[in-house]
């Protein structure tokens, strides 16, 4: 047995699994292998900066020891391929977890990025650069990612169209995870934190209605 999976093993019992199970989390993966943010390798803008942050913390002089991706509640169930990740785990009794959280909460660091198996990739590497955000009315948009990260990443800050298909599943994906009590609950505390800070709304449940009336219409 490896370090990685004696580390993953000893914290697998504990680990937040929600009520979205491994054929849900497959699912999701599937929906999103087919949709991309921009219709070119935007990676070869930027050098990949959002599969290796080291290079900008470091140059901020911030600690880089932790940084790895976070895994939201049941998702661990579709990493059972260690060979290419380290696992690291956190108190979801930390005060940066909803109330409603207790066991551990999962963190992958790829071991080549910005080379993973794409197939593989997680949930927050497949639908960065939006992020989900429910308003007062509690109605789920998607908005840019907040400046959370040490990086810029030039799809954002340049505001480029994210492509239709992308944008639709994204929303998609977010509608069903967010049936999740757990989940919802993470988002909704990001959500109302977010109300201090400049959003910018790309894709809003306006849309999402207006795409399925256009569908059934055909
Ligand atoms: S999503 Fe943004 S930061 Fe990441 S590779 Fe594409 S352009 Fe770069
Ligand atoms: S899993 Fe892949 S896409 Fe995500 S950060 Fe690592 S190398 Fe980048």
């Amino acid at each position: 047995m490896t370090k990685n999976y004696a580390n993953f093993k000893e914290n697998s019992n504990n680990l937040i699994k929600g009520s979205t199970g491994l054929k849900k989390w497959k699912a999701i993966y599937r929906l999103l292998d087919k949709v991309s943010p921009v219709p070119f390798d935007c990676g070869a803008v930027c050098g990949s900066i959002c599969c290796s942050p080291e290079d900008s913390i470091e140059s901020k002089n911030l600690d880089s020891s932790d940084l790895g991706i976070y895994l939201f509640p049941g998702e661990f169930l579709v990493h059972d391929d260690h060979s290419w990740i380290d696992w690291s785990f956190e108190d979801a009794s930390d005060d940066v977890y909803p109330d409603s959280w207790s066991g551990k909460v999962g963190f992958i660091k790829c071991k080549t990025p910005p080379k993973c198996p794409r197939e593989k990739r997680p949930l927050q590497c497949r639908t960065y650069p939006v992020a989900p955000y429910i308003d007062d009315n509690n109605k789920l948009h998607l908005i840019y990612y907040p400046h959370f990260t040490p990086y810029d990443c030039p799809i954002i800050y340049n505001e480029m169209e994210i492509s239709s298909s992308f944008l639709h599943a994204t929303y998609t994906v977010w509608k069903h995870l967010l049936r999740d009590s757990l989940t919802y609950d993470l988002i909704k505390d990001e959500s109302l934190e977010l109300e201090k800070e400049d959003i910018k709304i790309v894709y809003s449940s306006a849309d999402y209605n207006e795409h399925k009336k256009s569908r059934i219409g055909k």
